[in-house]
């Protein structure tokens, strides 16, 4: 037999229902979908301590009493994003391609001819793709080459055994494939997860260069702690991709440099650290490389520059600390 419930439970069944869903539409409606406006204070530091600025680490001087470091990087992308989503499309992966076969010895020609350094982030499956690229790379002798993932995954959106499992890969397929176990590391598309800082300390990189809080080099504070790795941190100011890529409004890469060059000059004054990011696939072709050129002749034309691979530079401002 179903005992009926009294008239006075009922009452306090669904008032309790609805003050419950009241302040569920009440929360829902404060955050609006978004839940950082909900967090307290202590969440609030929490979400943020992961991986913060320690100690600037811009030495009194530079080598030689130079007045700025320059680092000329560049994040030698080719197939491995489009291979990393399944894309087989002959066309895209040609411009891909393009980094590689015209992009990255149109850049080590002119390398070349200022007998200037710069450090190469390659990712595993596109060193794999292309022994030629990595062969011409290391010919001079003077060029690093430092860790952007296996195939250009995305940490953020793995676990972190998955992102820990493709790190391990990458480094074990530069290292035998150079002779040489990297010393840097550059997350790919720059996004480091929660897991990133954690395994490039366990893993003994010298450096990374993904984050963006100064524009000189510092020690990555987590969780209050220093890490003892440097950063090198890069700017979504200071790489081509969001003007000269497939959604790029700025078609005339004179733009770019004059910006490339007053941030340099701001360094050069500051006798900090002048750090840019270029991708072969795009700043390869002829009328930025013409601009690149020009850009390193103007710099090369001030007393007291130091162009030095990344490697370099974080290790010559670790020892400074010491
Ligand atoms: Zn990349």
């Amino acid at each position: 037999m179903n005992k009926t419930p009294s008239f006075g439970l009922v009452v306090l069944v669904a008032t309790a229902m609805s003050v419950a869903g009241l302040s569920l539409a009440r929360a829902q409606q404060a955050g609006g979908g978004q839940p950082g406006t909900q967090w307290s204070e202590a969440q609030l530091r929490e979400a943020v301590a992961l991986a913060r600025t320690g100690r600037k680490l811009t030495p009194k001087s530079w080598p030689n009493g130079s007045r700025v470091a320059v680092c000329l990087s560049f994040d030698a992308d080719s197939e491995a994003p489009l291979l990393r989503d399944g894309n087989t499309s002959p066309t895209a992966l040609s411009a891909s391609d393009f980094g590689a076969q015209s992009g990255v010895p149109r850049i080590l020609a002119m390398l070349d001819r200022h007998r200037i350094p710069a450090t190469f982030f390659v990712t595993a499956v596109d060193a794999m793709l292309h022994p030629e690229m990595l062969e011409a790379i290391q010919k001079s002798g003077r060029h690093e080459i430092g860790v952007h993932g296996w195939i250009h995954e995305t940490p953020t959106r793995m676990s972190a055994d998955e992102e820990e499992r493709l790190l391990d890969r990458a480094i074990e397929y530069l290292t035998k494939a150079t002779g040489k176990r990297p010393a840097g590391y550059r997350a790919p598309s720059w996004a480091f997860s929660t897991a990133t800082l954690d395994l490039i300390q366990k893993k003994g990189f010298l450096y990374d260069s993904s984050l963006q809080a100064l524009d000189e080099p510092y020690e990555i504070v987590s969780r209050g702690k220093p890490t003892g790795i440097v950063e090198l941190p890069i700017d979504w100011t200071l790489t081509e991709t969001p003007f000269l890529g497939q959604n790029g409004r700025m078609p005339n890469p004179a733009f770019l440099y004059q910006l490339y060059k007053d941030e340099f000059d701001g360094a050069y004054e500051e006798r900090t650290m002048f750090v840019l990011t270029l991708h072969p696939y795009l700043s390869g072709h002829r009328a930025p490389m013409r601009h690149l050129e020009q850009f390193v002749t103007y710099m090369k034309s001030k007393p007291g520059v130091w162009f030095a691979t990344a490697a370099d530079i974080a290790q010559y401002v670790k020892d400074g600390q010491k």
